[in-house]
C-alpha cells in the first residue's frame, strides 16, 4: 500500500517528505489510518543518530501513534474497521520466550521489533528497516495494537503510547501509592506523565526540576511540592526523604545528588539516560541500602492496563499540536525544553505533494 510521511536522510539533515510503502494486511494484521503521532525525545535521538549506534536512513520516526482501523486480516478478533487504536514502541517480538509469555515483550530474549529503526522481519515492502508513525498509514500485527478508550481525546492520548507507559510501568512495578514520597526528575514529556500517574496512584509527589519557572505548572499537573535541583541548599534539606525517584533526564549526568535524596531502601529508576552516568560512587548506595534500577517502556498487557487506567481517571497528556512541516522546529524546541509537554503531529496536515523524494 502506498503511504506518505516524513523522514530523516542523515544525522544532520532536517526531516523532509518521503514516499513509503506499507504491507497489505496479513491474516493477523490491522491496517491503520494514522490520525496523530506524538514527538518523543527518542525520535530525536534516533533521527540525529545520538544512540551511539547506527541509525538506518531514511528514518521515519514516531512511536506514539493513534489512528483508526481501515482494514483487518481474516484472523483478527479484537478490532474492526473504524475502531480507535494505538501503536506504541513495539510492533513485534519473538512471542515465545519467557518475557513474551509474561507479556513483557519489551524484554524479549530474542529481540523485539521496534516501530521504527528495527530490522523489518516481516517484510512485504521495499524497506528493510521498520518505519514509524510520522506517516499516514501503518500495518501492525493485532497483538501489538491497543484499544484507546472512547472518552479520551485522541490527540492528547497519543503520548500515552510511549511517555505514558514508560512512566506508569516503573511506578506500578515499585508499587508507588499512598503514604509514599515520590520524586519525578525532569518535567518533559515523560516527567509530566510521571507526575500525573504518581498523583493518581495516591503518592505525595515532588517535581524535581532544573527549571524554576515550571514549578507552577508542576502543581497543576498534580505535584504537591517542587524541588529545584540546582538549589544545593534545598537538595540538602531534602536528603534521605524520598521513597522512590523516577529519573527522566535525557542525558548522562551525576546521579549522586539524586541518590542522596532517597531514604533507606529507596530506589531511583532511570528511564532517560542511555549515556554514561558520571561519578557514580558506591557511598550513596551503601550507606542507606539504596538501589538504582532501569525500566524500558512496558509490555502490551500493561500498556492496555495503563490506557484503561487513563480512561477511568480521565488522564491524558498536555500537548501542543503541530503540523507535520513544523517537525524540525519542534525537535529544536524539545531539545531546548520548550514544549508543554509533548508535541503531537496532526496527520491531517501531512498533505501529499505531487512529487516526493523516494
Ligand atoms: P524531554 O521532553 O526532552 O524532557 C526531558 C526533561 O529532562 C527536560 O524537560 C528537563 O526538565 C530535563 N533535563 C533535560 N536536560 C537535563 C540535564 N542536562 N540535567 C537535568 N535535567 C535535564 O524528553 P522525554 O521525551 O521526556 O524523554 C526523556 C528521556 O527518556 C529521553 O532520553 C528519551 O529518549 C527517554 N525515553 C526512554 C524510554 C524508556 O523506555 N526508558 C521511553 C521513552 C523515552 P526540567 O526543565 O524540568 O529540568
Ligand atoms: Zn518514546
Ligand atoms: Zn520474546
Amino acid at each position: 500500500m502506498k503511504a506518505f510521511g516524513y523522514a530523516a536522510r542523515s544525522a544532520d539533515s532536517p526531516l523532509t517528505p518521503f514516499a513509503l510503502e506499507r504491507r497489505a494486511p496479513r491474516a493477523e494484521d490491522v491496517a491503520i489510518d494514522i490520525l496523530f503521532c506524538g514527538v518523543c525525545h527518542s525520535d530525536i535521538h534516533t533521527a540525529r543518530n545520538e544512540w551511539g549506534g547506527g541509525t538506518q536512513y531514511p528514518c521515519v520516526p514516531g512511536h506514539e501513534i493513534i489512528g483508526r482501523v481501515s482494514a483487518v486480516g481474516g484472523d483478527v478478533t479484537k478490532f474492526k474497521v473504524g475502531d480507535l487504536v494505538g501503536v506504541g514502541c513495539l510492533v513485534d517480538s519473538c512471542r515465545r520466550c519467557r518475557s513474551c509469555d509474561d507479556g513483557l515483550e519489551q524484554y524479549c530474549d530474542h529481540g523485539f521489533t521496534l516501530t521504527y529503526g528495527s530490522e523489518d522481519k516481516v517484510g512485504g515492502t521495499p524497506h528493510q528497516t521498520t518505519l514509524g508513525g510520522y506517516s499516514d498509514k501503518i500495518t501492525v500485527a493485532e497483538r501489538f495494537v491497543l484499544r484507546i478508550p472512547d472518552t479520551l481525546d485522541p490527540a492528547a492520548a497519543a503520548p500515552l503510547l510511549c511517555a505514558g507507559i514508560t512512566t506508569y510501568s516503573p511506578l506500578k512495578r515499585w508499587k508507588v501509592g499512598p503514604g509514599q514520597k515520590v520524586g519525578v526528575i525532569g518535567l518533559g514529556g515523560l516527567g509530566h506523565m510521571g507526575v500525573k500517574f504518581a498523583h493518581a496512584m495516591g503518592a505525595h509527589v515532588v517535581m524535581i526540576t532544573t527549571s524554576p519557572e515550571k514549578g507552577r505548572d508542576a502543581r497543576k499537573l498534580g505535584a504537591d511540592e517542587v524541588l529545584i535541583s540546582k538549589d544545593a541548599e534545598a537538595m540538602k534539606s531534602a536528603a534521605s526523604s524520598f521513597d522512590f525517584l523516577l529519573n527522566t533526564i535525557p542525558v548522562g549526568h551525576d546521579t549522586d545528588p539524586y541518590m542522596n535524596l532517597l531514604k533507606r531502601d529507596g530506589t531511583m529508576v532511570i528511564v532517560g539516560a542511555v549515556e554514561k552516568l558520571t561519578n557514580v560512587s558506591g557511598v550513596p548506595f551503601i550507606i542507606r541500602r539504596r538501589s538504582m534500577a532501569g525500566s524500558l517502556i512496558g509490555g502490551l498487557p500493561e500498556t492496555q492496563e495503563m490506557l484503561d487506567f487513563c480512561g477511568a481517571h480521565a488522564i491524558v497528556c498536555d500537548i501542543e499540536t503541530i503540523a507535520m512541516e513544523e517537525i524540525n522546529k519542534a525537535y529544536d524546541r524539545t531539545v531546548e525544553g520548550d514544549v508543554k509537554y509533548r508535541f503531537v503531529i496532526d496527520m491531517a496536515t501531512l498533505g501529499r505533494p505531487a512529487a516526493v523524494a523516494p
